[in-house]
């Protein structure tokens, strides 16, 4: 199957508030470029070297995600053009972003990574850390960021109802924080589902997927 087509299907079978993020990493520019020309404009990548590398060579109405694990002092490279950045887990980077927004004199989008597998992981906030951190003082300050929502990964497993489980759990966390508004925080986004579980992670309230292997083919 071409990845015209495998883009097609997958479009054809998503609601209308579903989000697609085509996940590109480790492939060539050749490969993006034909999601790019069957109309693809959002591509979510894991490494911000490899990220920019590809934004400097790709067409600029791109919006470029980054869906991995953000190290602080990499966030400049991403700063001037990136779109969405997934993986917010701590203040501290909340408060990187910012700095580097600012200098860009820009405001960048993130969602706010939620910790809902049950397997080992070292990235994302649980229910308590989350609240701490929309309701202190410190994210009040910080004018050139923007919380759009939550993003979570499911345990890798075969298990349907465990998956379930967590992408309901998201869900549950989202709906209990989605009232809140603040000048940088404005909740739509729910970033949950991948190749192997975004029927399931639509069917429980996700709003944007991330779909690589069955975009590209396995990496
Ligand atoms: C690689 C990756 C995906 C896409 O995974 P596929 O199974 O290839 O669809 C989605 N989200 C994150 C965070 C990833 O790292």
């Amino acid at each position: 199957m071409s990845i015209q087509s495998n883009l097609n299907t997958i479009k054809e079978s998503l609601p209308e508030h579903v989000t697609l993020v085509a996940v590109s990493k480790t492939k060539p520019v050749s490969d993006l470029l034909q999601a790019y020309e069957a109309g693809q404009r959002i591509f979510g990548e894991n490494k911000i070297q490899e990220m920019t590398e590809k934004w400097e060579e790709m067409p600029k109405d791109i919006q470029w995600h980054m869906i991995g694990h953000v190290q602080s002092n990499k966030v400049k490279f991403m700063a001037p053009y990136v779109s969405l950045i997934h993986g917010v887990d701590s203040l501290k980077l909340l408060q990187e972003i910012n700095k580097q927004a600012l200098k860009h004199n820009r405001t960048i989008d993130c969602l706010l990574q939620i910790y809902i597998a049950e397997e080992e992981s070292k990235f994302g906030l649980d229910e308590n850390e989350l609240n701490e951190l929309l309701t202190s003082v410190q994210f009040k300050e910080l004018k050139n960021i923007r919380i759009l929502g939550l993003m979570g990964m499911a345990t890798f497993t075969k298990n349907q109802n465990q998956i379930k489980k967590e992408f309901t759990r998201l869900k549950f966390i989202f709906d209990s924080i989605k009232e809140l508004k603040t000048e940088n925080c404005n909740l739509s986004t729910i970033s949950m589902g991948m190749s192997g579980d975004y029927q399931l992670a639509i069917e429980c309230g996700s709003t944007m997927i991330r779909i690589g292997s069955s975009i590209f083919g396995g990496r």
